[in-house]
């Protein structure tokens, strides 16, 4: 059967290429091609830029409570479509329905419904000077552009483009090559609520087509999701034009479990930052710091717990909870770095394995893994991996748990669980990372900043302060009086 073909979604409807050149896109769960795209070539590239503009002029006049309105439109046709989008995050991702099902399209369709009730209260300021005043506005950027990464492919295109559009602005939007339906989906919905032609438009392909996004003389800010080593380059390459970035990159994020945890509660945060989408989250607390005094028994819960709930299998299966990588070159990645903690000394506790479950024999599954005995400068410690693989350490200290936690250029998430309030709320604050949760684990809502502190990121997404980093702030000073000059 011939595999769809999908074109980039530019000035509100598909438009063909010139070059002809496509890409496919595999189901990680199953190795087989499940359609191609166009790619974005000069001409869409140019096509893009003058919908953005056209977009951006007719968008950018209507009020806050008009482009509300047509959101919250967007909005109920998400939840509505919640299964149909869902499916086709699973079948690009390889994740687990049960966890698409519930998450992937909700939490993408709060955030447009956050920032469409927050843009219409968003006001300037304005002071008196002597008799005369000044007032400001908060006006949009213009063209901005988002690029994703595959891991959330719907939920990234949702949290850009909420807040990029509730402020006023046109975005051009570019998913990750592995995922790129959810964006489109997201596009036509836009249309169907009402957005106007060329307010969101999405351009399909690779590295290159990222970099001529962050190059772009006529795009005014970058708002990316991927890798560290990725985001210097987008930086460097916004600074030619001076363009406004947010980056939201990549962690490796400490779990510090003191002695008077309840170690249950702590077994089901690490799992769950651990192995939920198969590992694949930015924020996973991949290194597990336990209290000595907890140790044994924290795990050998997790080891019970792994062997006998995680069901690796078919993702559309609703009893799966456990899906494939997204592809198989990151399989092979994730592998090499288990192989690397092998070499370096670290013990298997569970795992360590691809793994090919009845119902999907062809997936890029790598089994949940945790490796005891580590060290803090093992390359499992230090290098974030992206796939299920804990790497379990013990401390006796409260600051000497806190300096090696802090001990690593990322700062992207954190985590404490004690029932000693006092020493939770003590360790947090000194914990380096812009994401932090206490007796809990990777709970993002709409309201709550998120972000990277050091080498994670800059900017924020999310919660009242991203709203300002879509626009920028005008003064105009009104004399009332006569002009004092000496000429
Ligand atoms: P990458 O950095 O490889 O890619 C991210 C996006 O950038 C993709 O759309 C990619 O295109 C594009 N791209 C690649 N090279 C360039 C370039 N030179 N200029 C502009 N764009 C470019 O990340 P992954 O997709 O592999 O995602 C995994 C990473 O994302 C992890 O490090 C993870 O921690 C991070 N992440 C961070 C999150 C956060 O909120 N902090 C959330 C989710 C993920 P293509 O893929 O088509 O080549």
């Amino acid at each position: 059967m011939t595999k769809p073909v999908y074109q980039n979604f530019i000035n509100g409807q598909f438009l063909g290429n010139q070059s002809g050149a496509t890409f496919a896109v595999k189901n990680p769960a199953t190795d087989e091609v499940i359609y191609h795209v166009e790619v974005a070539d000069e001409y869409i590239q140019n096509a893009a830029i003058k919908s953005a503009e056209k977009g951006f002029a007719h968008w950018s006049t209507l009020t806050p409570i008009e482009r509300s309105r047509i959101l919250l439109k967007a909005v109920n046709l998400l939840r509505t479509r919640n299964d149909e989008l869902a499916k086709i995050e699973v079948l690009d991702t390889g994740k687990p329905w049960q966890e698409a099902e519930c998450v992937d399209v909700q939490t993408g369709a709060d955030v447009i419904e956050y920032y469409a009730g927050l843009a219409p209260s968003q006001v300037g300021q304005q002071q008196m000077v002597a008799e005369d005043f000044y007032y400001t506005r908060k006006e949009p950027l213009g063209i901005c552009a988002g690029i994703g990464a595959w891991n959330y492919p719907l939920q990234i295109a949702c949290w850009k483009s909420g807040p990029a559009l509730a402020a006023g602005n046109a975005l051009i939007f570019k998913p990750s090559e592995e995922t790129p339906l959810g964006a489109i989906k997201l596009a036509e919905i836009y249309i169907e609520a009402g957005v106007p032609a060329g307010v969101f438009n999405v351009v399909q392909g690779a590295a290159e087509v990222g970099q001529w996004l962050t190059h772009s003389p006529d795009i005014a800010k970058v708002s990316f999701t991927g890798e560290v080593g990725t985001g210097k380059k987008v930086v460097a390459s916004a600074a030619s034009s001076l363009k406004e970035v947010t980056m939201e990159l990549g962690g490796k994020s400490p779990l510090l479990v003191f002695d008077d945890a309840d170690v249950s509660q702590a077994v089901s945060a690490a799992m769950l930052g651990n192995f939920y989408t198969q590992g694949e989250v930015c924020t996973n607390c991949t290194r597990i710091y336990l209290h000595k005094s907890i140790y044994q028994q924290f795990i050998e819960e997790l080891k019970t717990r792994t062997e006998q709930n995680v069901i690796a299998g078919d993702p559309l299966d609703p009893k799966v909870n456990f899906g494939a990588l997204i592809s198989k070159k990151h399989q092979d990645l994730v592998m090499s770095y288990i192989d690397k903690g092998i070499a370096q000394g670290a013990t298997l506790l569970t795992g360590g394995k691809t793994l090919s479950p009845e119902s999907a024999p062809n997936g890029y599954f790598v089994a949940p893994t945790v490796f005891i005995d580590c060290s803090d400068d093992m390359t499992i410690v230090k290098e974030e991996i992206f796939g299920p693989v804990m790497s379990v350490l013990v401390f006796e200290d409260e600051e000497d748990v806190i300096q090696r936690a802090n001990d690593t250029h990322l700062g992207l998430a954190a985590g404490v669980f004690s029932q000693d309030i006092k020493r939770a709320h003590r360790v947090i604050h000194k914990l380096q990372a812009g994401i932090c949760w206490i007796n809990s684990y990777g709970n993002s809502p709409a309201e709550m900043p998120v972000g990277g502190y050091k080498q994670s990121g800059i900017g924020r997404e999310n919660g009242i302060e991203t709203l300002d980093h879509y626009t920028q702030t005008k003064s105009i000073y009104v004399g009332m009086g006569n002009i004092e000059s000496p000429f």
